[in-house]
């Protein structure tokens, strides 16, 4: 014994930085268990001991051994099945177990291995080498169950990141595909016929053409080719995968692999991406970025073939009025239903945009003449007026359509749109709801913004405003009733401008409660100014924004200048467009302003969105109908209908009723037939300055009054 122990002392390999690691000594013979634990112990492992199966699971529990040496005679269970136990056992799975084996007993050998065995000790031990055999057998031990958890561990990755690959003998035309490959194409391994055109098959055909041309190139250089393709996937969509293909040379024999990795997840965020940048996401139309890139495209093809296209630009009337009435949710809806309107309107070739807000464009190509761009136009209008409901209100969205035509109007992008929306607002001018091209004097008229709001400062310190009046007549005496108090801008070079050019910009600069005032003010004075000239006071009625009903000074400011002017407040009318009635605020004021005697018009109505029902709730006193009715009454008879029953429902209720824009007899007498006996219109005269009033008031109108019947 003390000879062993000598021995093996002598011979034992620097073990001080060897970790410690377990082994499970079983063996039946208890001495020579004893000699093996103590021989061995002396070195870096520790030794536990078993002397059968039984034991040996005990101490396993307690410790998993890093290797176990298993040396049985005889006993219930015999070596073999006690290492095929052993084997079975999850915890010893990796672990390397070694039997003792006689130099020459190779069938045992055999059986030993049979049974789970990974190395074995020939009989009788020898400890100087047992602990060089049992340290290697643990490195190699080690070293595979390394390899196996990476190569568990490379699948897992390669299966997470979609990632497969291949290798093709060119000669042979031997084609192998990995499980991961194919399983990122729904196939079984087995069934992969294993030749390139095998793999071939598995290409979405349309890429077929570029993968084998890639496969081609990668036959002759030695750098990595890239490719982003389809393949087919059995039983569902094809993905997009990235491939990277490299050529192997190795001994003589030409070996190409390729990295296959599925980027369908990776195209779909891009797709969703470009679709977010390119398309519109409440209205899915082309958006702003889309229009830069295709107008280009558009410049190009015409010049490239000498031809011209045409550039709509389309704004909603009023779209500030329905959000502000209905909602924004609502506002969202109508453009969704207008954006689908206008893509109908156009062929495949064309394009349409939603540049912003309310604001769309057109671009229609190969454009010969002006003729059936403004066909176009006409369509756009009428599909776009066409009623439709929201919040349970039918109304007919309307719009303008300013037209230009390049290169002939602009010549690049910035230049086109400017003509475009200079022709817009021209559009706008001339009562909305229409379309204009673009002429070269609109130019002249259009001024920058900035400048605009630069010469509106100095029109308040110039005081270049003045107020225009126009005449209201009954068709019941023919006499004026009264007059609405129009603004103009008298500008010391551009001449006069009207309110539709300068109130939203008056509006946007915050400078509309300083308009207002001063148009009262004005008003006022000029009502004392009449009524001092000997005249009856004269009902006159005053635009106020509906921007200005939120100001809460508005109602001691009314009071303060019917005081200082003398002006009955009975005289004085304060229009106002519907969207004001639905702002809580507002209608306060209203009402406070009704107590005091001051009379409230609803402005332009039917064009705003409120209900009929509403009528009854809301506190005003006069209605005033917009001229989009009245142009519209004698060729619409759905518009007869619903003006008849406007004004029979008004009637009952008590308000006074005022026609607008009447420009002729026709439209004169229908009203006055159907119950509205206020006209105010072109027809009787357009608004004057002040000095005109006078003439006007004992002036009788009913010689321009045909009273020929109205068919
Ligand atoms: P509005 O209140 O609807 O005024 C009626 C507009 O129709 C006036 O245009 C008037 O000149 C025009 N008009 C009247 N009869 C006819 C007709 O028979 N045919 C045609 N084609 N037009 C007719 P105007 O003066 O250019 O005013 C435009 C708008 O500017 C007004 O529409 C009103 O909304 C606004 N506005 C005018 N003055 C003021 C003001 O003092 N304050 C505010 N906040 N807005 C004002
Ligand atoms: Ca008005
Ligand atoms: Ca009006």
């Amino acid at each position: 014994m003390t000879n062993v122990l000598d021995m093996t002392k002598s011979l034992l390999p620097v073990a001080s930085k060897e970790k410690q690691s377990r082994i499970l000594l079983i063996d039946d013979n208890d001495s020579l268990r004893l000699i093996s634990k103590t021989a061995l112990s002396t070195s870096s492992f520790i030794f536990d001991e078993a002397k059968n199966y039984l034991q040996a699971l005990e101490k396993i529990k307690q410790h998993k051994p890093a290797s176990v040496i298993l040396e049985i005679q005889k006993g219930n269970l015999d070596v073999f099945d006690t290492c095929r136990l052993l084997r079975s056992n999850p915890i010893l799975a990796d672990v390397p177990i070694i039997v003792t084996v006689e130099l020459d007993d190779t069938n045992s050998l055999q059986r030993a291995f049979d049974s789970g065995a990974t190395d074995f000790l020939v009989k009788p031990l020898k400890y100087s080498t047992v602990l060089y055999s049992l340290r290697f057998i643990l490195r190699s031990a080690k070293d595979s169950s390394e390899i196996r958890n990476n190569n568990i561990q490379l699948s897992t990755v390669q299966a997470m990141a979609r990632l497969g690959y291949w290798t093709w003998d060119v000669k042979k035309n031997i084609f192998k595909i990995s499980e991961q490959l194919a399983d990122l194409c729904n196939i079984n391994l087995i069934n992969f016929d294993q030749t390139l055109e095998g793999f071939l098959h598995l290409v979405e055909p349309n890429d077929l053409k570029i993968v084998k041309h890639r496969l081609q190139e990668a036959s002759f250089s030695d750098s990595v080719q890239s490719i982003e393709h389809r393949l087919q996937v059995i039983d569902a969509k094809s993905i997009f995968v990235h491939q990277e293909i490299v050529r192997k040379s190795t001994n003589g024999k030409l070996i190409i692999t390729g990295t296959v990795q599925d980027i369908s997840q990776r195209k779909a965020s891009e797709q969703q991406i470009h679709h977010l940048a390119y398309f519109d996401t409440l209205t899915g139309l082309a958006s702003r970025t889309y229009y830069h890139e295709r107008i280009q495209s558009f410049i190009q093809t015409a010049d490239r073939r000498e031809e011209k296209f045409a550039f709509l630009f389309l704004d909603l009337d009023g779209f500030k009025d329905i959000n502000d009435s209905l909602g924004h949710n609502q506002g969202d809806e109508l453009l969704k239903i207008i954006a689908a309107r206008i893509q109908n309107e156009i062929r495949d070739v064309d394009f349409a945009a939603r540049l912003g807000g309310d604001e769309f464009c057109i671009l229609l190509s190969g454009i010969i003449d002006d003729e059936p761009v403004a066909e176009v136009a006409c369509r756009c209008l009428d599909q776009i007026n066409k009623p439709l409901t929201l919040s349970q209100q039918q109304i007919r969205p309307r719009v303008s359509i300013g037209i230009a035509i390049y290169p002939r109007d602009g010549d690049n992008e910035h230049e086109i749109m400017k003509s475009a929306d200079t022709a817009m607002y021209a559009a706008k001018k001339a009562g909305k709801q229409c379309f204009t091209f673009y002429t070269q004097d609109m130019a002249l008229q259009a001024v920058s913004r900035l400048e605009k709001e630069q010469m509106l400062l100095e029109a308040f310190e110039d005081k270049q405003f003045m107020l225009h009046f126009q005449p209201q007549i009954s068709m019941k005496t023919g006499r004026m009733v009264g007059v609405e108090a129009l603004v103009r801008w008298r500008h010391p070079a551009e001449g006069m401008i009207s309110p539709d050019e300068f109130i939203p910009e008056i509006e946007q600069l915050g400078l509309v409660t300083q308009l207002g005032e001063w148009v009262l003010k004005t008003a006022c004075e000029q009502m004392a100014s009449w009524h001092q000239s000997g005249f009856p006071f004269i009902h006159v009625a005053v635009n106020i924004s509906a921007l200005h009903f939120q100001d809460t000074s508005l109602l001691s400011t009314v009071k303060d200048i019917l005081a200082k002017t003398g002006v009955p407040a009975e005289y004085l009318e304060l229009e106002v467009t519907e969207s004001a009635m639905h702002v809580e605020e507002c209608l306060n004021i209203i009402t406070q302003l009704r107590e005091v005697g001051i009379k409230i018009a609803i402005d332009d109505f039917g064009t705003g969105y409120s209900c009929l029902a509403s009528l009854k709730q809301l506190p005003f006193d006069s209605l005033k109908i917009d001229k989009v009715f009245i142009d519209d009454m004698l060729t619409n008879h759905h518009t007869a209908l619903l003006l008849g029953t406007i004004i029979g429902l008004a009637n009952a209720l008590d308000y006074k009723i005022v026609a607008e824009g009447v420009e002729n007899n026709e439209q004169a007498l229908v009203m006055h037939g159907l119950g509205c006996h206020i006209i105010q219109g072109y027809l009787f005269g357009r608004p004057v300055s002040s000095d005109e009033i006078p003439k006007l008031i004992n002036f009788d109108f009913s010689p321009q009054i045909e009273t020929e019947p109205v068919r």
